[in-house]
């Protein structure tokens, strides 16, 4: 986890702080599935800009995942490029829209932010191809290798343990 500590950096208004930071990716889960980043961690460009009433942050990286096809489960690479900003007012007042919720006691939780800030950027549904058709309901076979349809009375698994039993009478 990658926690950026803010105790340091004391700026006036209108000042700006920038530096590169290395940045701990985390695994995202979505639909179910583990999207993994590779590589975990990333050189990401940190941007702390003080203004009146309060901070900007922006955080800039590019980031890779793996993980699988939403519909045929193949290995999926993913890549993202994140632009995120949150603002922190000096004095929030317990309004949460003034808060970011990345900073605590005088630091910033990067890989929080960075993970919900990738997550917010990924497509709902993970696709190895935007045509991909999938696995078959029937039998599992990936349709995108072998295309095929199974005629109804076969597709029914309600028929299939009949004619089982009907077998073994
Ligand atoms: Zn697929
Ligand atoms: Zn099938």
């Amino acid at each position: 986890m990658t926690v950026f500590s803010l105790r340091n950096v004391r700026l006036r208004t209108g000042e700006q702080f920038r530096d590169e930071v290395e940045v701990q990716l985390e695994p995202l889960a979505l639909g179910g599935a583990e999207y993994l980043p590779v590589p975990a961690t990333v050189p990401a460009q940190l941007t702390i800009t003080k203004a009146t009433s309060g901070s900007v942050f922006e955080l800039s990286f590019r980031a890779r995942l793996h993980g699988p096809c939403f519909r045929c489960l193949r290995d999926t690479v993913v890549d993202e490029s994140v632009n995120a900003r949150e603002y922190q007012a000096s004095n929030p007042d317990g309004d949460p829209e003034l808060e970011s919720p990345y900073v605590a006691d005088d630091a910033l939780d990067l890989s929080a932010w960075a993970r919900d800030a990738l997550a917010l950027g990924l497509p709902d549904k993970i696709l190895h191809s935007p045509d991909c058709a999938g696995l078959c309901f029937v039998c599992g076979k990936d349709l995108n290798e072998e295309p095929h349809t199974h005629d109804e009375a076969e597709a029914d698994p309600r028929w299939a343990a009949l004619d089982e039993l009907r077998g073994k009478l």
